[in-house]
């Protein structure tokens, strides 16, 4: 049944079964920390399965669940887990998957805390970790060492767009018997659902596009049946739970995704398109591009493409960035991204460890928001033009 029907109407439906029947659209919100029981013997059963209904307000309460199986019904994966960032479905994730003496291949073009949380606190575990290329597909079975117990992927990465050969990285992972993540923010569950590829654990930072409107942090993880209980106990371990009302808005912005995202990837592939062609655009970072790092992939994999994507301008005058930026009216100076609102922020690929990102342009990301095109372009336009008073 599921399977026959389309992503979108799978959005609108997804974990509505919490709500209660009859009675309002949606699952109610459900505030608790404690639950209550109404024998020891109902109370001692609830507890010796956890994970598997209302019995302490960390583990989770209906909002949650509603919320966790939404995601899971249209991700396709075993269990998902709402966690209390993105941040902490990725370091929940990395925990579960590896101890002292093991060894991590992340992508170069890891979310940047992702390589923090790496290079910290995994290291302070006695946890090896080896950033490799996005652009490895077979080939990654050269990095694999007998201790390698994870390959995390980020796909694309989030500051020039790079796309990963998921299937090629996958075979490589199951012939050595190594676990694979993947970080999918950009894609939402709408464009990539990667446990259909075969990787073992799917991340996303439901505070971007699946919360939608800026005014929430929240993270799940989607785990095979393979992977499920160890991420389970290690989300349980960092005691990183989503807040109730996080997992409601949550699951009030999964049923517009669709309609936001479209407009998003309209308007996104549009300015793409057009900033391509302006002589003061050096290059510009799209995975739906031909010719962008990986397009091919992303044409193979997703169902579309999201509103964020990367620009360079010419190396041209030192001040050239701070000009662009400044001058851009609609487009505001914030972190993050997947909100209704346009966002600017400069990438900083030159604290990658592979050495292909020095001497270049300075590099900036573009959120595209959900206002009139025309206007935003007039909005880069006028910043660009601006450019030209710079001295030489
Ligand atoms: C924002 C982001 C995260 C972290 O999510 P938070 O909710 O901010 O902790 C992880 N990965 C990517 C790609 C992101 O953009």
């Amino acid at each position: 049944m599921k399977s026959e029907k389309t992503s979108a109407s799978r959005m609108v439906e997804a974990g509505r079964s919490h709500a209660i029947n009859p009675g309002p659209v949606n699952p109610p919100i459900v505030r608790a920390s404690t639950f209550l029981f109404d024998t020891l013997a109902d109370f001692q059963k609830a507890g010796s399965r956890p994970f598997d209904g209302a019995f302490y307000g960390r583990v989770g309460t209906p909002t949650t669940f509603a919320f966790e199986d939404a995601i899971c019904e249209i991700e396709g994966g075993h269990r998902s887990i709402a966690t209390a960032s993105g941040l902490a479905a990725i370091s929940a994730t990395l925990l579960a998957c590896l101890e002292k003496g093991d060894h991590l291949l992340m992508v170069d073009t890891v979310y940047d805390p992702a390589r923090r949380f790496a290079n910290r606190t995994l290291k302070r575990m006695g946890v090896d970790t080896t950033f490799y290329d996005p652009a490895l597909g077979d080939d990654i079975a050269s990095l694999i060492r007998p201790e390698t117990k994870l390959i995390y992927l980020e796909s694309p990465g989030t500051g020039t767009f790079e796309v990963q050969d998921i299937a090629a990285i996958v075979r490589a992972a199951k012939k050595a018997g190594v676990r694979t993540a993947i970080d999918a923010t950009w894609a939402t569950p709408l464009l990539l659902r990667p446990l259909e590829h075969g990787i073992d654990i799917s991340i996303h930072a439901a505070t971007k596009y699946i919360v939608g409107h800026s005014d929430a942090m929240l993270g799940v993880v989607t785990a095979n049946a393979e992977t499920y209980d160890d991420v389970r106990r290690a989300t349980q371990d960092m005691g990183a739970s989503a807040g109730i009302e996080e997992c409601n808005l949550g699951l009030r912005g999964l049923r517009t995704l669709e309609l936001r995202l479209r407009r998003h990837e309209a308007s996104a592939l549009e300015l793409a398109r057009w900033l391509e062609k302006r002589p003061d655009i050096a290059k510009v970072y799209h995975p739906a591009l031909p010719g962008a790092a990986g397009h091919e992939f992303w044409s193979r994999d997703f169902d579309g493409a999201s509103g964020v994507f990367s620009v360079e301008l010419h190396k041209r005058h030192p001040d050239a960035l701070r000009s662009f930026v400044d001058a851009l009216d609609m487009f505001r100076i914030g972190f993050s991204w997947g909100g209704f609102e346009s966002l600017v922020l400069p990438a900083h690929p030159e604290t990658r460890t592979l050495p292909l990102w020095n001497d270049r342009g300075p590099i900036i990301r573009l959120q595209i928001g959900l206002e009139d095109v025309d206007d935003l372009r007039a909005d880069l336009e006028r910043a660009l033009d601006g450019l030209q008073g710079l001295a030489e």
